[in-house]
């Protein structure tokens, strides 16, 4: 299930995100879907994201934890853009 739209989609089209503990604890996304720990999905979509950012949607999937929000793969490609 997406943590933004709360939508029930199969795993294959959503991302996972983990919590890491390195130094710290910060959110990722597990692109390679091995990383150990527990996980969250969202959907690579932009509008997902934003709504997941505004509802804090990060802390509550990942209870309890402190963490950081993750870098959005859509604003990452958004950056990549030239001109
Ligand atoms: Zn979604």
């Amino acid at each position: 299930m997406c943590i933004a739209c709360r939508r029930r989609e199969s795993q294959s089209s959503l991302q996972r995100l983990v919590v890491t503990e390195d130094g710290g604890t910060r959110i990722v996304v597990d692109s390679s879907r091995s990383l150990p720990g527990r996980g969250a999905w969202i959907h690579p979509a932009e509008e997902c994201w934003s709504a997941a950012y505004k509802k804090n949607a990060f802390a509550r999937a990942f209870r309890g934890a402190p963490a950081e929000p993750p870098d959005s793969p859509c604003r990452i490609h958004h950056s990549e853009k030239s001109g």
